[in-house]
């Protein structure tokens, strides 16, 4: 097949489309703090603004990145959490089933 200018550009716009379409699915893919199952355990994507009245347990130095049920490693802005599915959690966010044995 011989590859003319026109196919070049098509295929181009195709691959850069496709790639766009990644992102933006990747991007949807973040839990969002009034999730009804986030909400539930008050998940925070900062563990700077965890209401402290409402979590006495929770501790300063306690964040996803640092939870055992995290699945990235602990510098990762963004990572699994074994509690939600394939949505991914803020590696410096918290919730009330954090973890770290
Ligand atoms: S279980 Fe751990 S990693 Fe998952 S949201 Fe709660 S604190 Fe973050």
């Amino acid at each position: 097949m011989k590859l003319t200018r026109r196919k070049f550009v098509v295929m181009s716009a195709g691959a850069s489309a496709s790639l766009w379409l990644i992102r933006a699915d990747a991007a949807a893919a973040h839990l969002n703090e009034t999730d009804p199952a986030a909400a539930a355990v008050g998940y925070r994507e900062d563990a700077a603004k965890v209401d402290r009245k409402k979590y006495p347990n929770f501790a300063a130095e306690q964040s996803c990145g640092n939870c055992s049920l995290f699945q990235g490693k602990s510098t990762d802005a963004w990572g699994g959490c074994t509690l939600f599915g394939d949505k991914l959690v803020a590696g410096k966010g918290w919730c009330a089933s954090y973890t770290n044995m």
